[in-house]
């Protein structure tokens, strides 16, 4: 099978303003590209069958054994960065000197051009930058105790729009578990005074049975550069809107390559998975307590999708230590990480002790 008849060349460069010729960036909130220049709206046409194709599930099974002819491929000029790891898409119009997800310095000698996998789809950036920007401003206001140069940083606004790769999986399970229901009973006893009371026992017994659960969409964000709790807080997404993969869509923006490859994705989706089955496995021994001593879990029908999602990132250093801060691209949701001012804490603590001391004193004084 010749890899090469599926590598496609993305050159971001290609694509003009069809009135004046000058290079586009995509504007959030829309699916056209924006002419900085004479401020002509370049629409992105998507066809009704790519669109149809860009929602469509892949056997996991048949990808796993044919993985080279299903992969269509994509050229494209990459960064890596050397402290963090992070590869995203190079674009000559974006240069950043920082990395976006860990504020280290980035040298352009790193740049090179690598084949990657073909998204099936992206959602595009709904958030526009300078809302992004208002957002983050918003977020650090609401912190108590951040230090004063953060909130300088955040008036600097460094923010940088990165679609991040992410892979979904549907699968119907069925589970055969063992376990314990456990019964509440009431037994009387007779307490050392002599009175009769009563007590609250559990009688167990054993059980066993299967339970199924059907999945849909099941998200694994497919990037190691992100702390994977606030990413997955970002969620939920607005994946009813995913426009097939276009590279227009990446003008102005860079995407990060996924690091995590489609089976290891696939083993944190059973981790997510097995909070749901577990539920259910409760719910269907009953009971007033229930105790899961062994599951058999057979996932059946596995698909999957690979997606990009849209995400404003700004890394920040502060004393030395990285603090990320995202916003979902689609909803506006922000989460972040936050270092802590510990001359106002202290500051606020001594205050704090020198009141109650004062109160102490006084309440003496008048006894
Ligand atoms: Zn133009
Ligand atoms: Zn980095």
């Amino acid at each position: 099978m010749d890899d090469n008849n599926l590598t496609e060349k993305a050159d971001q460069n290609e694509i003009t303003c069809k009135n004046c010729s000058a290079k586009l960036t995509f504007k959030p909130g829309t699916h056209s590209l924006n002419c900085e220049f004479c401020g002509t709206l370049n629409e992105i046409e998507v066809d009704e069958e790519k669109r149809r194709e860009a929602n469509e599930e892949i056997d996991y099974e048949k990808f796993i054994r044919n993985q080279v002819n299903l992969a269509p491929k994509l050229e494209v000029s990459t960064i890596r960065c050397d402290s963090c790891g992070a590869t995203t898409t190079f674009d000559p119009k974006i240069v950043s000197e920082q990395c976006d997800f860990c504020g280290s310095p980035l040298a352009v000698k790193t740049c090179a051009t690598s084949s990657v996998i073909v998204p099936k789809a992206l959602l595009p950036f709904k958030v526009e930058k300078n809302a992004g920007k208002e957002l983050f401003e918003k977020w650090l206001k609401s912190l108590w105790f951040a230090p004063n140069a953060l909130k300088k940083y955040a008036r600097a606004g460094r923010l940088s729009g990165v679609y991040i790769p992410y892979w979904t999986y549907d699968s119907d399970t069925e589970t055969n578990y063992r376990g314990e229901r456990g019964i509440d009973y009431e037994e009387s006893y007779t307490d050392s005074d002599g009175e009769t009371q009563t007590r609250t026992k559990t009688r167990w017994s054993s059980v066993y049975g299967r339970v199924q659960d059907i999945f849909d969409d099941i998200l694994v964000v497919a990037s190691k550069s992100l702390p994977i709790k606030y990413v997955d807080a970002l969620e939920p997404w607005s994946l009813n809107q995913l426009v097939p993969f276009d590279v227009k869509f990446l003008s102005g923006f860079k995407a990060e390559r996924y690091q995590v490859d489609l089976k290891d994705g696939f083993d944190t989706a059973k981790v997510k998975m097995d909070v749901t089955i577990r539920n259910s496995i409760r719910r269907d021994i009953g009971g007033d307590h229930q105790r899961i001593s062994s599951t058999d879990t057979s996932y059946n029908d596995v698909t999957f999708k690979h997606i990009l999602l849209p995400i404003w990132i700004s890394a920040y250093k502060f004393n030395k230590k990285t603090f990320r801060f995202m916003i979902n691209g689609d909803t506006g949701e922000v989460k972040g990480e936050r270092p802590w001012s510990w001359v106002k804490i202290t500051f606020t603590i001594l205050i704090v002790v020198a009141i109650i001391a004062a109160i102490v004193y006084y309440a003496n004084q008048s006894s």
